[in-house]
């Protein structure tokens, strides 16, 4: 059985005090959320704090209300209550069934959204034991020196594992981070790099606070995921897809990867080919080929790769076939809120 090593605890009750705990600790550091993530990678010693702070007592973090703008959630409110809650489920639907998606439902109801949106990058070869890793020389992501997925490669390629994160990129949501030095809001495309090892841009100390959902205006978005065990498993293929509609065309789209990359990875030409459309069955075979053609998993996570690579396309479809069967509900929805 894997063991926890001892750490200290903390508990601050509000955001100066988990932020002044923080730089108390130092890079010995760290905030926990749920815990779902981290403490499994502390039994693993991918991550050793000696000092881990909850962010589960503090109040800003908790909201979940609708405003002029669009809707905030709070980093710790929990997957469970994220894809139970009314106007989520109602008004940003694809938001709560990539959060119902996630793992369990026990690990939904422990799981946070702010510890999903945060979530370490996966790989075969760096989840696995401490004892697992060394008897092949650990890799660069923790403890070691080379990448066992690309040798020669001078970077790592853990894959971004979220199912959440894909959806917040690809309609435009923001996150507000508190650090030590104020405060900033970045739209969620910027907040993900494409590094395995540094697959954040936030700073070690600052927190994140809330995500801002933008406000509905006639667009539509879906998320599709592929997994093996459909109760259970991360990701190895996520599609977000959001459409912006001018009356029956499509004013704008994006359609963002997950799964695949060690970020949520936009393809701005899937995008492009779906402009000035209907969703015509030429249109969805087109974006889904521009789809296909960047998407490049890598042999670090379940499956075949190439079979995950052929996936890409099926899956682009069925998701823009899902928003082009919504149309008579959006309709709907946003003569409701507007
Ligand atoms: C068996 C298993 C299956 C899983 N399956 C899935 C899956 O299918 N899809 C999926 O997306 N995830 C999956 N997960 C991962 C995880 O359970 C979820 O992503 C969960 O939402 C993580 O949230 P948490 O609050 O538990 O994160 P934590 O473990 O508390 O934190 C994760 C990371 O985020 C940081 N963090 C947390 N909150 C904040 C904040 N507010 N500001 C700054 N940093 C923060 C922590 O320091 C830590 O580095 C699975 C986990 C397990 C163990
Ligand atoms: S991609 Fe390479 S460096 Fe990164 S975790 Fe996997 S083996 Fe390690």
């Amino acid at each position: 059985m894997l063991r926890l090593p001892s750490f200290t605890y903390l508990q601050p009750k509000t955001l100066a005090e988990a932020l002044a705990m923080k730089a108390d600790a130092g890079p010995d550091g760290a905030y926990v959320a749920g815990g779902t993530d981290l403490y499994p990678n502390m039994k693993r010693r991918h991550q050793e704090p000696r000092t881990v702070i909850s962010l589960m007592r503090v109040p800003e973090l908790s909201g979940n209300g609708t405003r002029d703008t669009g809707h905030v959630v709070g980093a710790s409110v929990t997957l469970t209550t994220l894809s139970a809650s009314p106007p989520v489920r109602q008004s940003y639907s694809a938001v709560a069934r990539a959060a119902e998606l996630v793992s369990t439902p026990l690990l939904r109801n422990m799981g946070t959204l702010g510890g999903n949106l945060c979530l370490d990058t996966r790989c075969n070869y760096y989840n696995q034991s401490y004892e697992w890793r060394k008897a092949i020389d650990f890799c660069m992501k923790k403890d070691g020196a080379i990448c066992w997925v690309a040798p020669s490669s001078p970077r790592c390629w853990a894959v971004s594992s979220s199912d959440v994160a894909p959806v917040m990129v690809a309609i435009g949501a923001e996150y507000r981070l508190v650090g030590p030095g104020g405060e900033r809001v970045v739209p969620a495309g910027r907040f993900y790099a494409n590094d395995g090892i540094d697959y954040l841009t936030k700073q070690p100390d600052e927190i994140l606070v809330e995500v801002r959902l933008p406000a509905l205006n006639g667009w539509d978005a879906v998320y599709h995921k592929l997994r093996r065990r459909g109760s259970f498993d991360f990701p190895v293929l996520g599609v977000a897809a959001w459409i912006q509609w001018d009356g029956d065309k499509v004013a704008d789209a994006r359609v963002v990867l997950g799964g695949v990359a060690s970020w949520p990875q936009e393809v701005p030409e899937a995008g492009a080919a779906l402009r000035g459309t209907r969703l015509e069955n030429g249109a969805i075979a087109a974006c889904a080929e521009a789809a296909y053609r960047p998407s490049k998993p890598m042999d670090n996570t379940d499956f075949d790769l190439s079979w995950r690579k052929q996936m890409t396309r099926v899956w682009v479809r069925r998701a823009l076939e899902e928003l082009r069967g919504r149309a008579p509900q959006r309709a709907t929805t946003v003569a409701r809120f507007t």
